[in-house]
């Protein structure tokens, strides 16, 4: 089984790889969430707007 992505609770940044988020710099991480998204052109999806993405991707849907 693969470890746990960790995700960052400010911008919901699925973190591949350290504890940091490489999006907003944030370290306040869980391992807590659910779903999963891929956002590739973020200025055209209603959903990478709703969730507030500004750059593309891997995203959780919700955290804790
Ligand atoms: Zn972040």
């Amino acid at each position: 089984m693969a470890e746990k992505a960790k995700v960052c609770k400010q911008c919901k940044t699925i973190l591949e790889t350290g504890s940091k988020c490489p999006n907003c710099g944030s370290d306040d991480t869980t391992d807590s969430y659910k779903g999963r998204i891929k956002i590739i052109n973020p200025e055209k999806s209603s959903l990478a707007q709703s969730l507030k993405v500004i750059k593309k991707g891997n995203y959780a849907l919700k955290t804790g």
